[in-house]
């Protein structure tokens, strides 16, 4: 029969050192059950506490409903684990800048999801707490930049106001004025944020809508035809925000222009970018094309008249355009080979009585590869580069 662990955060979510009894081991010490606890196991979206717990640092914490398993780096000593279980004393120690941040992040989540309600009548499907940014998922087809703008006034107005934020422990029914009807029965922990929201919730807050701090949207993403909204609040929003405004300042310096203008100027060097790779294109053709004539002319024909020749590198359309000008000139045959990835390509002119596609994919079929092409111009590949000597011998 095992001891149910008493949930100390329940209670007080500002108590971050504590003492307990050890009321089970596993792992060979490395899992420890106690009679209470403050640390926060993973669950309702909110990451577990860190910290330490008889000196070994607390790597997870996992809710397994009657008891809270805490899951050690090091094992407890066999002093500690070796005592009569009911004398085992350990301390505990939260890590209090992580769980702070836990509460502003959580209770700054229960704001922006009344504010939405209260606002557009949006309600919050889910909700999500990572290590950096936070989520929840709204039913809602989309929002735009200026409801976003209300609703983040809209809590810093609240912020302001610091409104107390308490728990209390409530029988379920129909009439608690839940913003989101809660599927438990018996007692219900409800954390209510004075005029605006009462929310049936395990997880740890703050006491005072001020201790959020800054609530900030970040992005929108559609999901399932709804909106996932991205937030942060508190410190989190601080840094996130200095963050982006370096980013920004970086952005502004490699520009030599000041913040507020890089959005016109980044658009003018992209469609400028656009339009110099077209232009780019259009040369890197005009020459390839030129070559393909020069290399022509340089050609001796063969004793049945016939130009032949054979270029190494890669198939590209540069090379194609080349071998097509080359064809182009009239009793010709150009073959160009890659050696990385193996592969050939020819070209023949109408009059050179060489039927490219028909040559080319007997020659490639051969050696195993495959390929072809029309009667102008074909292309194909073969398993290796040995395979090469074998096709050119074909073609
Ligand atoms: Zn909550």
């Amino acid at each position: 029969m095992s001891i149910e662990t008493e949930r100390l955060y329940y209670q007080d979510c500002y108590l971050r050192d504590f003492h307990a009894r050890i009321t089970g081991t596993a792992d060979d010490g490395r899992r420890v059950y106690l009679d209470r606890t403050a640390f926060y196991p993973t669950s309702g979206g909110q990451p577990f506490d860190a910290g330490t717990l008889g000196g070994a640092k607390v790597i997870d914490v996992i809710d397994e409903e009657e008891r809270i398993a805490h899951v050690l780096e090091t094992p407890l000593s066999a002093a500690q684990v070796e005592t009569p279980l009911s004398e085992a004393q350990v301390e505990g120690h939260v890590d209090w800048e992580r769980r702070f941040g836990h509460m502003q992040q959580h209770t700054g989540q229960h704001l922006l999801s009344a504010v939405l309600e209260e606002l557009f009548a949006i309600p919050t499907l889910s909700f999500h707490m990572g290590s950096e940014v936070s989520t929840i998922e709204v039913r809602a087809a989309a929002l735009d930049t200026g409801q976003i703008e209300r609703v983040e006034e809209r809590c810093a107005e609240i912020v302001s106001e610091a409104r107390p934020v308490v728990v209390t422990f409530d029988q379920a029914s129909d009439d608690l004025g839940l913003r989101k009807a809660s599927q438990r029965s018996g007692t219900l922990r409800v954390v209510s944020i004075a005029g605006i929201d009462r929310s049936a919730c395990g997880g740890t807050h703050v006491r005072s809508t001020a201790e959020i701090g800054p609530v900030l949207i970040r992005k929108l993403d559609k999901i399932r035809g709804n909106v996932r909204l991205e937030f942060v609040c508190g410190l989190r929003a601080l840094r996130q925000a200095r963050a982006d405004f370096r980013t920004l300042l970086e952005i502004s310096r490699h520009l030599s222009t000041p913040i507020e203008r890089t959005p016109d100027l980044v658009a003018a060097q992209v469609e400028r970018i656009r339009l110099l790779e077209k232009s780019n294109q259009r040369l890197a053709t005009e020459v390839a094309r030129r070559e393909g004539r020069e290399r022509w002319t340089a050609t001796e024909p063969g004793a049945d008249g016939i130009r032949r020749v054979t270029e190494p590198g890669p198939i590209d359309d540069a090379m194609r355009v080349r071998a097509q000008a080359f064809a182009a000139q009239g009793h010709a045959v150009f073959i160009a080979v890659s050696e990385n990835p193996p592969a050939v390509l020819l070209a023949a002119s109408s009059d050179s009585g060489v039927h490219a596609g028909e040559r080319l994919r007997a020659a490639v079929t051969a050696a195993g590869g495959r390929g072809g092409g029309n009667q102008a111009l074909a292309q194909g590949s073969v398993p290796s580069t040995a395979d090469l000597k074998g096709v050119l011998a074909r073609l």
